[in-house]
């Protein structure tokens, strides 16, 4: 704001300096209004008074032709106020030769001839050629000045006749101006090239280089120049100017488009501001050479481009004007001065006006005024440019702060204050990716669960919280730690030696811990792996975690490390998984079948499939042998559902009136969805549900998964499919499951079988137990692992009626073999 004041007081202040400057001009160099008087009257305009010497007159002139262009003066006695010594002051025009003559009373005689480029002793400023007359006024009795090829007599603007005096004033006064104005623009020229923004505004350097341009025209117009360069004087004075002033004008009309805030000036009045330039530097440059073009029609042409340039950059203003530019009314001010003197100076040009220095005077002043004016616009520009720049400095500055926040808080686990899953990635990418090797610790709460259960949710978090600050104790540069699920911890380490962190965790396994209300004892599961070769995220975290299991499995508050057998058990079961998805591929899967025989006929009612891999290595393996690969969701279904087909198909065969007994999983008994499908698939074959028995253990109907095992059998057993209880005795056997879900038999384990006359009678009490139950609630009973005929003895004796073992049969691959009992009694 402050700022802003200042500016416009000192643009007031210019203002009225470019005003005064003419009229101070005239005060300084008139020393004082009396001897100007006298001054002015010893200087007579000549030029009105002249005309074009007849063919006559021309005849007797020392240099004639049809070059020469002669102007006689008609009434000597204009000049009786001339002293003895005056000067004939000519203004510049473009010629080839200059020739004056002047003859007086008693034999006095001037004659005088030179070309362009003798001019130089002649150069006055103010743009004037002097020319010293040795015979006083009264006594002239003829004036001629001839001129050789002149450009056009129209360009002629003054000739006058001045007095010693009058000529030191009017050259005092020129050399005044024109270091005020040569002054300003050199000042404000050094300024903006030594003392440039940094930023490189484009404005700028138009700027500079209109202030070089005007102020050579200036200084090449007022005859400045000549002093240094006497060959700028006369026609190649005029010539240059010519050029110049194009250049100015169009420099100008740039420099507005640069400065302008962007978004003020339309594109197509930019273009056209562009084109005025460009051809008001091309029409000055043909107008500065009439032998090109003749003088007049070019000369006359380029004030028009000029007109249009200027009636151009009015339109622009007004424009930026009515579009909110603050930078326009700056200006407007600077300019406007320049419009009147050049108004001014083109009336004054077409005769309007009379012939006066003081609009050229004004010209300069103006310009001068001008330039000032812009270098306070530049000024301002820079200001609030820079005021911009802070603004949207300090908002990236802002929008960093918020960023980090937010990341920051992106990547905390709120409850604990460690990072949380994202951040553990994120660091833990960020390692492998520079191949940093580094100990991953990955460990569960052990009994969270159990205290969320029972005391709620504040007690948990309580512990979270406390784990949270212990590991947060062993955070360091090689160090972080996130709290990556509910009860799940991650540390990593890139120490070589990591034992330093396994030692601390082992610490705090066992300790108490207390918060707020709560307390209890400290128990982690802890698995750990080294990175080693492995490339990603997932492949470390599945060794921790393997590890964690492992943990998990010798009991809580272990810690294990993924290393020896552990790892190449897991390296084992990759090879088993990658050589299942071949097996599928090249049907190593195939179905073996058991007989399942009526003990009392000896006849086989019921045949068990039995799921075999022709391993292309290891040869032909049981389910026991491939247990990892079944565990293993998706090759463990896709096995799974090859055994489903096999089955199918051997159904589908009819090679048998009894059923054919499979082994489920939890994913064959996915919810009811998945029951109503097998239907629908066995339907799609003609197989009827009643021949299929489907064999699940306690463990799958017990659904630890999310599926709905028993809403899968209702379905199949409502639609006659049987359902038999595998390994019965060994899960979790409950009564209450038996009333739960639909089954028609019963089948009992064979290690009890196994124990039946060895181990003192405990398993044959538990087979019996069975039996009754099967009796009691009309289930049939099977028992597996029959091997010997006093087993079979046994099992008939205490009234069981069905049996499957090797004593009938071994599992074979040939179907129709395996209904064949070899051992029925
Ligand atoms: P399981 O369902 O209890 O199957 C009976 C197992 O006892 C079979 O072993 C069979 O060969 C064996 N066996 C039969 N009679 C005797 C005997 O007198 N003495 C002894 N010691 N063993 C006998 P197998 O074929 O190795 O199958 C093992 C387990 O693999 C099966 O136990 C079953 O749980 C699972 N399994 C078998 N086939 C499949 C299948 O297609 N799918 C799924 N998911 N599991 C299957
Ligand atoms: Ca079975
Ligand atoms: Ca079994």
């Amino acid at each position: 704001m402050v700022a802003g004041v200042r500016n416009w007081l000192a643009v007031v202040l210019g203002c009225l300096l470019a005003l005064a400057l003419p009229a101070a001009v005239q005060a300084a160099t008139g020393t004082a209004a009396a001897s100007d008087r006298v001054a002015s009257a010893s200087e007579v305009a000549l030029l009105s008074g002249m005309t074009l010497a007849t063919p006559a007159e021309a005849a007797r002139l020392p240099q004639h032709g049809p070059d020469w262009t002669w102007l006689v003066l008609r009434d000597p006695s204009q000049l009786s106020v001339m002293p003895g010594r005056w000067n004939l002051m000519i203004d510049e025009v473009r010629f080839a030769r200059l020739s004056i003559v002047a003859t007086g009373t008693g034999g006095a005689h001037l004659a005088f001839t030179r070309g362009a480029d003798q001019l130089g002793p002649l150069a006055a400023p103010g743009a004037m050629l002097r020319v010293a007359v040795p015979i006083p006024g009264p006594q002239v009795r003829s004036l001629a000045i001839g001129f050789e090829r002149i450009d056009d007599l129209s360009l002629l603007r003054k000739v006058t006749a001045a007095g010693p005096a009058r000529t030191r004033t009017l050259e005092h006064r020129w050399l005044l101006t024109m270091g005020i104005f040569a002054g300003l623009l050199a000042s404000a020229f050094a300024y903006n090239l030594f003392v440039p923004a940094g930023h490189g505004y484009s404005f700028q350097r138009w700027y500079l280089v209109w202030v070089g341009v005007t102020l050579a025209y200036g200084l090449t117009w007022a005859n400045i120049s000549a002093m240094a360069i006497p060959a700028l004087v006369g026609p190649a004075a005029v010539r240059l100017d010519t050029v110049l002033v194009g250049l100015t004008v169009a420099l100008a009309c740039l420099f507005l488009l640069e400065v302008l805030e962007p978004g003020t000036v339309p594109r197509r009045l930019r273009r056209v501001v562009r084109l005025g330039s460009v051809a008001c530097i091309g029409s000055g440059v043909i107008a500065a050479d009439e032998r090109l073009v003749p003088a007049l029609p070019s000369d006359i042409a380029f004030n028009l481009v000029m007109l249009f340039c200027v009636l151009a950059s009015l339109a622009t203003i007004t424009v930026a004007a009515l579009r909110g530019s603050r930078v326009v009314r700056l200006y407007l001010i600077g300019w406007t001065p320049v419009i009147v003197v050049f108004a001014l100076r083109s009336a004054r040009n077409f005769g309007l006006l009379a012939q006066s220095d003081t609009v050229d005077l004004a010209t300069f002043g103006a310009i001068a005024f001008e330039t000032l004016v812009f270098s306070l616009l530049i000024a301002d520009r820079f200001s609030s440019l820079m005021k911009q720049r802070d603004v949207a400095e300090a908002s990236v500055r802002e929008m960093a702060v918020e960023k980090d926040t937010l990341e920051r808080a992106a990547q905390t686990d709120f409850l604990t204050g460690l990072g949380n899953r994202a951040y553990f990635h994120q660091r833990t990418r960020a390692l492998l990716e520079q191949n940093r090797r580094f100990t991953l610790f990955l460990m569960d709460v052990d009994n969270l669960k159990e205290l969320n259960d029972r005391y709620g949710h504040d007690a948990g978090d309580a512990l979270l919280q406390h784990v949270g600050e212990s590991l947060a104790a062993l955070l360091d540069d090689d160090t972080f730690c996130a709290r990556i699920g509910g009860d799940e911890f991650a540390v990593v380490t890139v120490a070589d030696e990591a034992s330093d962190i396994a030692g601390s965790l082992d610490a705090i396994q066992g300790m108490m811990w207390a918060r707020r209300t709560w307390s209890g004892i400290l128990s982690l599961s802890i698995g750990s792996t080294r990175s080693g070769l492995a490339r990603t995220i997932a492949q470390v975290f599945q060794q921790a975690d393997v590890a964690l299991y492992e943990a998990k499995r010798q009991g809580r508050g272990q810690r294990q490390a993924f290393e020896g057998p552990l790892q190449q058990r897991i390296k084992i079961k990759h090879d088993m998984i990658r050589a299942a998805h071949w097996g599928l591929r090249r049907n190593e899967f195939a179905l073996h079948f058991q007989p399942i025989i009526d003990l009392a006929s000896g006849q086989c009612v019921s045949v068990e499939a039995l799921l075999r891999w022709h391993h292309p290595r290891l040869g032909l393996l049981t389910p026991d042998a491939f247990e990892c690969v079944m565990s293993e969701v998706d090759v463990g279904a896709a096995v799974q559902d090859r055994v489903m087909a096999l089955a199918i198909a051997e159904l589908k065969r009819g090679h048998f009136s009894g059923t054919l007994a499979v082994n489920f999983t939890s994913t064959d008994l996915d919810g009811p969805d998945s029951a109503v499908r097998l239907l629908q698939r066995l339907a799609s074959v003609g197989v009827a549900p009643s021949s299929l028995c489907v064999e699940v253990t306690e463990g799958i109907v017990l659904g630890l998964g999310r599926s709905d095992p028993v809403g899968a059998l209702r379905v199949l057993h409502q639609a006659g499919v049987r359902i038999a209880l595998d390994d019965f005795g060994t899960g979790y056997a409950s009564l209450v499951h038996l009333k739960e879900i639909p089954v028609d038999t019963l089948k009992i384990d064979r290690s009890f079988i196994a124990g039946l006359l060895t181990d003192g009678g405990e398993s044959e009490e538990i087979v019996r137990a069975v039996l009754a139950l099967g009796t009691g609630l009309k289930k049939s009973v099977i028992a597996e692992g029959v091997e010997t005929p006093v087993q079979l003895a046994r099992l008939r004796e205490m009234g069981c009626a069905f049996g499957q073992g090797f004593l009938f049969g071994r599992p074979s691959a040939i179907f129709e073999q395996s209904i064949a009992p070899r051992a029925a009694a």
